[in-house]
């Protein structure tokens, strides 16, 4: 029987942000436990996989990686340790996890985040289990954070993801996460302001709201249900721009980013809220998804072409050096290179400052994956290549156009940074000509481009007095 004291417990996280504050959530309730969390797989006394299972790519990632950790601990000084399986794959496919990899220990639903503290201390108590433990209760979670849960951050000290609602009320039939994550539940204001007050005076300089619609956030609270062509009005109850007026009030240096904003939420409140509140930087994460008429109906956007070219208008004209970010799927079912054309015609002419594409994923028991005129993967790759190239031309200008001018930036490791428009992990960086401080805010002057990335001469920076 091992020694509890020395019990750890390690961590591998996989896919998106909101699955990462997942992973900090049931590391926080480890610790809270008595477990300590290590980054070295050997010294773990229970290892958690933490799955996405959003399309077959990031599928396939989960099932290698618990496969790997399940080998790797086929030495005699890691026979004790246990494995459990957390995340949207195991939400999904828990009684097929179970079936298909016998060798896990426990497979943990999204509702079990906040409480998996007791049952990592049963399974290290325990001999080897028979079968694993399947724990996850339904079909789609209901769990929601709240300001006080405790978390154990992976992200760098200065920045934090803040979690503000979770699930997902749009059909949009490409997707399952709705089914997985449940129905869209927001917190309250003064619950995300309480943890952003708490975030800020452990030092963090950089706060990333995610949700899977970041906009819809606090409509499901009011009176009369909000639907999908409601127009947003703080009238009616919580709004995000409600939220981030209360955000603004918080003592402190900081930057509030939004991430994963949905086109059928935005109003002109929001859009003012962000304008006038310096805390907020002007960058906006947007998927799109495609613009051609034919596939926003087909891939149930609940949007259209005329309004997403208003809205695009509407966010430039009202937030001043704004970074517009969106992404796209190429190769939706029933895309003729027609519509592939008007999507590039599109990036052409709006010139995003950042970027993403994918290839359509055929997602079991979504309804495109019941789609005739599935596009060939060949197809669907020369399509992305295309887009992608033509957005790297429009980056590359777009960063020459930094050249000569001078950056706030946040200092991520003493040779990088990020400046308001670049997000974590996803968007471009600042290549520091001169160490600086990890965590700090700097003033830096572009002297010269890497493709999209920015290179700068730092300068300490003038007090605001
Ligand atoms: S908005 Fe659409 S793509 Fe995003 S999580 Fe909801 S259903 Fe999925």
């Amino acid at each position: 029987m091992k020694d509890h004291s020395q019990r750890k417990v390690g961590m591998v996280s996989l896919g998106c942000a909101k699955n990462l504050v997942d992973a900090e959530i049931m590391l926080g309730d480890a610790v809270s436990h008595g477990f300590a969390v290590t980054s070295s797989p050997e010294e773990a006394d229970v290892l958690i996989v933490n799955t996405c299972g959003f399309i077959d790519s990031a599928k396939q990632e989960s099932i290698d990686a618990i496969l790997e950790l399940h080998r790797d601990r086929q030495t005699e000084k890691r026979a004790h340790q246990k494995l459990v399986v957390s995340g949207c794959m195991a939400q999904r496919f828990s009684s097929e996890l179970a079936r298909e990899i016998p060798e896990i220990d426990a497979i943990v639903g999204l509702d079990q985040v906040g409480d998996i503290g007791t049952l990592l201390q049963n399974l290290v108590e325990s001999d080897s289990t028979q079968s694993p433990l399947n724990l996850v209760a339904r079909a789609a979670s209901r769990y929601i954070p709240d300001y006080d849960t405790p978390r154990f951050r992976l992200t760098p000290s200065h920045s934090a993801y803040l979690k503000i609602a979770e699930g997902c009320n749009h059909p949009c039939s490409f997707c399952v996460i709705p089914r997985m994550r449940g129905r869209h539940r927001s917190r309250t204001i003064s619950s995300v302001v309480g943890e952003v007050r708490s975030l800020v005076s452990q030092g963090v300089r950089e706060i990333n709201l995610i949700s899977q619609d970041t906009t819809f956030f606090g409509m499901d609270q009011w009176e009369q249900k909000a639907g999908p062509r409601q127009p947003v009005d703080s009238q009616r109850g919580p709004t995000l721009a409600k939220l981030l007026d209360e955000i603004a009030e918080v003592e402190g240096d900081f930057w509030v980013r939004l991430l994963y904003t949905h086109p059928a939420h935005w109003s002109d409140e929001l859009i003012e809220a962000i304008a006038r509140n310096p805390k907020v930087v002007p960058y906006v994460d947007m998927p799109l998804q495609h613009i051609h008429e034919d596939m926003l109906l087909a891939m149930r956007r609940e949007t259209s072409r005329q309004h997403i070219e208003d809205l695009i208008g509407r966010l430039r004209a009202g937030i001043p050096n704004l970074a517009l970010r969106t992404t796209f799927i190429v190769g939706f079912p029933g895309e003729t290179s027609k519509h592939f054309e008007a999507l590039l015609q599109f990036i052409e002419t709006t010139r995003f400052e950042r970027l993403g594409v994918f290839t359509y994923s055929q997602e079991e028991g979504s309804r495109a994956a019941k789609m005739e005129n599935q596009i060939p993967t060949a197809e669907k790759n020369r399509r992305m290549r295309r887009a992608m190239m033509l957005q790297q031309k429009i980056a590359t200008e777009m960063a020459q156009n930094q050249v000569g001018k001078d950056l706030r930036v946040l200092v991520e490791t003493p040779h990088t940074g990020r400046t308001i428009h670049d997000a974590p992990d996803v968007d471009c960086k600042v290549i520091l000509t001169q160490d600086a401080t990890p965590g700090e805010f700097i003033q830096a002057h572009v002297t010269d481009t890497q493709v999209y990335d920015l290179v700068a001469q730092p300068y300490p920076l003038r007090s605001a007095s």
